[in-house]
C-alpha cells in the first residue's frame, strides 16, 4: 500500500512509520511536511491512501482534504485524518470535508492504524461505487439512449436555467424546434430499425454543422430542439437553421436504400417572443407548424419581422452571387482632402451595387457577403479595380494620389489575399506606399494567426494599414501598438456637432495627441460643416473626408469634376451633387 504521510512533526512521523512497519500492510511511505508539498507529491505520484495531520503550518489538513475532494471522484483517494486534539467537533468536520476516518494521535498503535487504513479504503471504494451509480443514473435521466443527445427533461431544465440567467442581461437566446418531414412514411414502409438508423444518421450530420456550444436534444420521436445561447442577432439562429436544412439535402444510404429526408424548423427568440420557457416552446412550436403548413422543408420564425429579415438575407445572398458574375458591383470614390489648402491627397474606394435602377449601399449587403464569405471574391475585385483606377489617375493626371481600400476580417484570413494585393500592385505598377488597407478593430479582435500574418505581410509590402472607425468599438490602444498600424481613422460619430459639443471636442483632441505620441497619422471622417473643417485645422488634422468636400462619386464623375480640369482641389463654390 502506497501511503502519503503529511505531518510537520518529525517525531509523530517516525511514530507512524514505526507503527506501519510493524503491521503486515507492506506500506511504502512518502513523507511531506506541509499541505502544499503534500499536494505537489500527490499530483506527481500515485498513492493508495493519504494519512494527514490536522495541525499543519500555513494551511491545515482540512484545506488539503477540500483540495483533494475537488478532484473528480475517479482521481480522488482515501484519506485518514490524525490529530492530537480530542475535540469531537473537529473530527466531525474532517469527516464532513471528506475524510474516511479520524484517529487520535495518542491512540495510534500498529493494530489501530492498520484497521483505520483498511476501513478507510473499503469505505472509499463503496463511496466511489455509489458515485458511479449516481453518474450512470444521471446520464440515463438526461440523455436519449438512441442518439446520445440530451433528452427533453435535460433540455427543458437547461432552457429554464439559461432564461433565468439571461433575464437580467436580456441576452438573446434562440429556441429551434424541428422534426423530420417524412419520418412516419420511413417507419411505416421500412420498419422501425431503419427509422432508428435514419434518426442516428440525421443527428450525426446535424452535429457536424453545429459549432458545439449549442444544446442539441431529441425531444421525442423525430422531434428535436436546439438552444442557441449568446445570440448576437436573430439572423444567427436563421443561419444555423439553414445549415441544418442544407446538410440534409444529400440522401442517406441505409440498408442499401437511399432515403431522403427534410426538416421543418420553427424558431422563437428570447426575450422578444417569450420570457419563459413555456411560452418560448409554444411559439417555436407554432412557427414549426407554419413551416410544415407552408409546404415543409423550410424555416419559420415566430415573429413576422424576423421572418422578413430572414427572407431578405436569403434573397440578397442569391442576388449577390449573380452580381459577381454579371458585374453589377462598382466602386465609388470619396476624396481625402487636406483642409489647409483643400487639395485632394487621395481617395477611399467604397463599394456600390447597381441592380437595375437601384443603387445599393454597403449596409444593404456587406453583412451577407461576409457571412457567406462572398466577401472574399468581392474584395478581390474591389482591390483590383481600386488599384487599377489609381494607376490610371496617377498616370493620366501625373499625380501621386493615394487609395484607401476597405478589407474585412474574412479577407485577411484568406491565404491568397496578400499575394493578390501584391500582384495587383505589380501589374498596375503602383507603389505600395500609395495604398491604405483599412481594417476595423473587429477584424483585429479575431486574432487569428492568419489575420496577424496578413497584417504583417501587408506592412512588409510597404502598404499602409489604417484602423477604421476608431472610437466606435473597442478602441483599444493595445491594437494600435501591437499591430503595424500607421493611420487612425476617427469615426464620424465622434465629429463634434458645434462648439458646444464639449465631450466630442475633448475626445478628438485626446485622440489627436494620442496619435501623435504613437506616431500615427490621423484621418477624420464625416466632416460635414465649416465648423468641423476649422476644428480639424485647429487640431492640425491634415487628412479629412466628408460631405463638406465631396460625397463618394463614380469614377467618371471624379475625373470630370476634379481631375480633368486639373483641379486637384475641391471647388467649394460649385455645388456638391448628390450621389444617390
Ligand atoms: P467606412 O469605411 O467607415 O466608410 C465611410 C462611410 O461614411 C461611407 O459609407 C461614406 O459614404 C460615408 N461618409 C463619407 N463622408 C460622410 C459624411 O460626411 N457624413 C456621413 N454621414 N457619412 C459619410 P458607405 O459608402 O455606405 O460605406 C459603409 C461601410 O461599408 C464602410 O464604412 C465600410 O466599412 C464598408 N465598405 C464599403 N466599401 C467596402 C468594400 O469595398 N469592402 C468592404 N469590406 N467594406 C466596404
Ligand atoms: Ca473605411
Ligand atoms: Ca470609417
Amino acid at each position: 500500500m502506497k501511503i502519503l504521510l503529511v505531518d510537520d512533526d518529525q517525531l509523530d512521523r517516525e511514530m507512524v512509520v514505526r507503527a506501519l512497519n510493524r503491521s503486515d500492510l507492506n506500506a511504502h511511505i512518502s513523507e511531506a511536511v506541509t499541505v502544499d508539498q503534500g499536494l505537489e507529491m500527490y499530483a506527481a505520484n500515485s498513492y493508495d491512501m493519504v494519512l494527514l495531520d490536522y495541525q499543519l503550518p500555513q494551511r491545515n489538513g482540512i484545506e488539503m482534504i477540500l483540495e483533494l475532494r475537488n478532484e473528480t471522484k475517479d482521481n480522488s483517494i482515501a484519506i485518514v485524518m490524525m490529530s492530537s486534539s480530542e475535540d469531537e467537533e473537529l473530527s466531525l468536520a474532517c469527516i464532513r470535508a471528506g475524510a474516511q476516518d479520524f484517529l487520535l494521535k495518542s491512540e495510534i498503535s500498529s493494530v489501530r492504524l492498520r484497521r483505520a487504513l483498511i476501513h478507510a479504503s473499503t469505505r472509499f471504494e463503496l463511496e466511489k461505487k455509489l458515485y458511479n451509480t449516481y453518474k450512470k443514473v444521471k446520464l440515463l435521466a438526461e440523455t436519449d439512449s438512441l442518439t446520445g443527445l440530451a433528452n427533453r427533461y435535460y433540455f427543458d431544465e437547461s432552457l429554464k436555467q439559461v432564461l433565468t440567467l439571461n433575464t437580467r442581461s436580456q441576452q438573446q437566446t434562440a429556441l429551434l424546434l424541428f422534426d423530420l418531414d417524412n419520418f412516419k412514411v420511413v417507419n411505416d414502409s421500412f420498419g422501425h430499425d431503419v427509422g432508428d438508423l435514419l434518426l442516428k444518421k440525421v443527428v450525426l450530420r446535424i452535429k457536424s454543422c453545429l459549432r458545439g456550444n449549442e444544446t442539441f436534444a431529441r425531444l421525442g420521436g423525430d422531434e428535436f430542439g436546439i438552444m442557441l445561447n449568446d445570440l448576437s442577432s436573430s439572423d444567427q439562429a436563421g443561419q444555423v437553421a439553414r445549415r441544418i436544412v442544407t446538410v440534409l439535402h444529400k440522401p442517406f444510404e441505409i440498408a442499401s436504400a437511399f432515403l431522403q429526408t427534410t426538416v421543418s424548423v420553427g424558431i422563437a427568440i428570447f426575450p422578444e417572443n417569450g420570457k419563459t420557457s413555456e411560452v418560448l416552446f409554444k411559439h417555436a412550436d407554432i412557427a414549426m407548424y407554419r413551416a410544415k403548413n407552408n409546404g415543409r422543408n423550410q424555416i419559420c420564425f415566430f415573429e413576422e419581422e424576423m421572418q422578413k429579415k430572414f427572407y431578405l438575407r436569403i434573397k440578397t445572398e442569391a442576388e449577390l452571387r449573380v452580381a459577381l458574375v454579371e458585374q453589377q458591383l462598382l466602386l465609388f470614390y470619396q476624396p481625402v482632402i487636406n483642409p489647409e489648402n483643400n487639395q485632394i491627397v487621395g481617395f477611399e474606394a467604397l463599394i456600390r451595387w447597381q441592380v437595375g435602377d437601384e443603387l445599393r449601399t454597403p449596409d444593404q449587403f456587406i453583412d451577407v457577403a461576409e457571412e457567406t464569405r462572398l466577401i472574399v471574391p468581392i474584395g478581390e475585385w474591389v482591390m483590383e479595380e481600386a488599384i487599377s483606377t489609381l494607376a490610371r489617375w496617377n498616370r493620366k493626371y501625373n499625380q501621386v494620389l493615394t487609395m484607401a481600400i476597405n478589407v474585412s476580417a474574412h479577407q485577411l484570413c484568406d491565404r491568397n489575399f496578400v499575394e493578390k494585393l501584391n500582384s495587383s500592385l505589380i501589374k498596375h505598377k503602383v507603389p505600395a506606399e500609395l495604398i491604405d488597407i483599412e481594417v476595423t478593430e473587429t477584424a483585429l479582435l479575431k486574432e487569428t494567426e492568419e489575420a496577424r500574418n496578413a497584417l504583417v505581410a501587408i506592412d512588409q509590402l510597404r502598404c499602409r494599414l489604417s484602423l477604421d472607425d476608431f472610437g466606435t468599438g473597442y478602441s483599444s490602444v493595445s491594437h494600435l501598438r501591437n499591430y503595424p498600424i500607421s493611420v487612425m481613422k476617427i469615426d464620424k460619430s465622434l465629429m463634434p456637432i458645434d462648439e458646444t459639443d464639449m465631450k466630442n471636442i475633448a475626445l478628438v483632441e485626446g485622440l489627436v495627441s494620442m496619435a501623435s505620441i504613437l506616431g500615427l497619422e490621423i484621418v477624420a471622417e464625416g466632416v460635414e460643416t465649416p465648423y468641423q473643417v476649422s476644428l480639424c485645422n485647429i487640431f492640425n488634422i491634415t487628412h479629412v473626408q466628408g460631405y463638406f468636400y465631396s460625397k463618394p462619386k463614380r469614377r467618371k464623375d471624379i475625373e470630370n469634376e476634379y481631375l480633368n480640369n486639373n483641379v486637384i482641389y475641391v471647388d467649394l463654390m460649385s455645388e456638391n451633387e448628390d450621389e444617390h
